[in-house]
């Protein structure tokens, strides 16, 4: 299937679609899941137009990862979890729904469990609330 353009995490890179923003660079962005399966529920995109981590250049997918190490336990923090899940799909039968290279960070707090896949949208209130935090965390450190 050929990188389309129109999807979703493209429409965000042109700045035509809003998203709860956390983080850029010349590489990636970095913006709140709106259904977000723990509070924090993060992704991570490539800027480079890759389907999936298989179309990706191997330096854009280094700039990704290190970016996905260094924001995850910034992230965890900021909302107070004790773990992290980092989950990347590729393809549609392996989950993949938005057909844009990105990587989850999902805090997980000990003993809750996730909520389930693409249940429910969340409130932009308080995602723009969590936002808010991990944006502070972020400059904090
Ligand atoms: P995938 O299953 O492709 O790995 O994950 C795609 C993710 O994108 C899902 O977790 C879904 O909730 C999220 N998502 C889908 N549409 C939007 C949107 O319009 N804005 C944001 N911030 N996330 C989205």
């Amino acid at each position: 299937m050929p990188y389309d353009p129109d999807n979703i995490f493209a429409k965000m890179l042109r700045g035509e679609i809003p998203c709860n923003k956390l983080y850029e660079d010349d590489d990636t962005l970095v913006f709140l899941d709106i259904m977000p399966r723990s509070d924090g529920h993060t992704l991570i995109i490539t800027k480079e137009q890759a389907e999936s981590l298989f179309e990706a250049s191997p330096g854009g997918l280094a700039k990704l990862m290190a970016v996905v190490q260094t924001l995850a336990p910034k992230i965890r923090d900021a909302v107070g979890a004790d773990g992290v899940l980092i989950a990347q799909f590729n393809g549609a039968a392996a989950g993949q729904t938005v057909f844009h290279l990105h990587v989850h960070i999902i805090p997980r707090k000990e003993g809750e469990p996730l909520r389930p896949e693409g249940a429910q949208r969340a409130d932009q209130t308080v995602l723009a609330a969590t936002a808010e935090k991990i944006r502070a965390k972020l400059a904090g450190d």
